[in-house]
């Protein structure tokens, strides 16, 4: 007996919006593509620890084959999706595949923006993959390497000058991190610097810190950030970067490790569609998160351009997994002929770490900062983190880490 052919989904980007797709039609009858220019799912919200020397690369990533292999529907691809043809519905690879498909998820998530000004990149690389982590990793550890080595002190203090921009939560936790590291973890390490008077800035062009949090965190944050030693601030944009520093207004800093934390991008994949884009590049989505003149074509995540109530939903990890369910859900109910509904966010708060011991959490209006808010931080994020390896072995290095102020992989590779 021939069996019926079923409908093919192929969704690209393995992320939350696109793995959370993929799990959501375990049990629906349909053949799933599910297509990665990585064979890995990152945990980004745990990006900064990597950047900064707290945990290894594995720990916050687990193998997409891996993760998907009791889901009998599902073919992982390894490959970086080119190409669109939306009228014969068919996504192009760059190894030249061509995937025919009857739905179409892109969830390819977001990538840096640096304003207009690509050329800063190479100054001040930002951080959204391992790659960046790593690269991140080695300018700040061979910083120190460099200013040990040196005899001219305006050298030694250009190496011993790090700047972070952007005081959104990525930028927070790095330069509190980064103060850490330089005032507790590399403590009596060098015999011709003291880490500790390394200058630690965290620039925001805005304000203040952490503008997606009510005021009273962001002061909190900011008070907890300068007790951790970085210099904070606020009200001044960056106006130029190179290889030898930074412009803040008219002024000239030098400092040889300027990281980027300041604008987000969407996926170029987003250009392939003929569809309403925001300025970041996101697709602007029907209600039920399909493109506009094209529902058989999703989008989720990052990608996504969704307004809620009036306010744009925010592009964080708990939408992009609520983003990928919901296109799950309509895709089942398109094909049994079931109506649609439209996507709803579910908020459920917001959190974010400053450094050791100190976070803040803002629980609709439950609003605390400090030790129990760090607390707080560090049960939700092992608890999000895939698979039951990585979590035992974050717990036990972060365990570690909070009593001897140690980092585990301060190692510097030889290429970034
Ligand atoms: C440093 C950092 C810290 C963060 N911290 C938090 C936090 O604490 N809490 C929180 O809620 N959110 C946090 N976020 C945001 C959160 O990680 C994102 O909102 C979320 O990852 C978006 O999910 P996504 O599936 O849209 O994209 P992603 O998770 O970015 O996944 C996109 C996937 O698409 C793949 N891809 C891209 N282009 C192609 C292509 N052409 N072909 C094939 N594959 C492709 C990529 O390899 C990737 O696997 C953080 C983000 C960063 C960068």
């Amino acid at each position: 007996m021939q069996r019926m052919p079923v409908p093919h989904v192929v969704i690209v980007g393995g992320g939350f919006a696109g793995l959370w797709a993929t799990r959501a039609l375990r049990r629906a009858a349909v053949r799933v593509t599910l297509v990665d220019r990585r064979n890995y799912h990152l945990f980004q919200p745990l990006l900064y620890q990597v950047a900064t020397a707290g945990l290894s690369a594995p720990d916050i990533a687990a193998p997409l084959r891996h993760i998907l292999r009791r889901q009998r529907n599902v073919d992982v691809r390894l490959g970086e999706a080119v190409s669109i043809d939306a009228a014969s519905r068919i996504l192009g690879l760059a190894d030249g595949a061509r995937l025919e498909y009857d739905y179409l998820v892109l969830t390819s998530g977001a990538t840096h923006g640096y304003f207009g000004h690509d050329a800063w990149a190479q100054y001040a690389p930002g951080l959204k993959t391992l790659d960046d982590a790593l690269l991140i990793r080695r300018r700040i550890l061979l910083a120190f390497e460099r200013a040990e080595a040196t005899t001219d002190p305006v050298e030694r203090d250009a190496w011993l000058s790090f700047a972070v921009v952007g005081g959104g939560p990525t930028g927070v936790e790095l330069a509190g991190t980064m103060a850490e590291i330089a005032r507790h973890t590399l403590r009596r390490e060098f015999r011709h610097i003291d880490p500790a008077t390394a200058r630690v800035r965290l620039i925001e062009s805005g304000p203040r810190v952490l503008s997606s949090f009510p005021e009273s965190l962001s002061a909190a944050a900011r008070r907890q950030l300068e007790r951790l030693g970085v210099e904070v601030t606020t009200g001044t944009p960056v106006s130029d970067v190179t290889a030898d520093g930074y412009r803040l207004g008219e002024a000239f800093v030098a400092s040889r490790t300027v990281l980027w934390a300041a604008g987000v991008a969407a996926s170029p994949l987003g250009r392939l569609l003929e569809a309403p884009r925001d300025r970041a590049g996101r697709i602007q989505v029907s209600p039920d998160l399909s493109v506009p003149g094209r529902e058989e074509i999703f989008v989720a995540g990052d990608l996504a351009s969704v307004q809620q109530d009036g306010r744009p939903v925010p592009g964080v990890a708990t939408a992009a997994k609520q983003m990928g369910t919901h296109v799950a859900n309509t895709i089942r109910a398109r094909i049994a002929g079931r109506p649609v509904s439209p996507f709803r966010y579910r908020d459920y708060g917001n959190l974010a770490t400053i450094g050791r011991m100190a976070a803040v959490v803002d629980l609709h209006g439950f609003r605390f900062s400090g030790l129990l808010a760090w607390w707080f931080w560090l049960a939700a994020h092992i608890f999000f983190l895939i698979g039951f390896r990585n979590r035992m072995i974050v717990l036990i290095d972060w365990a570690w880490a909070y009593f001897s102020y140690q980092r585990n992989a301060r190692i510097i590779l030889d290429r970034d």
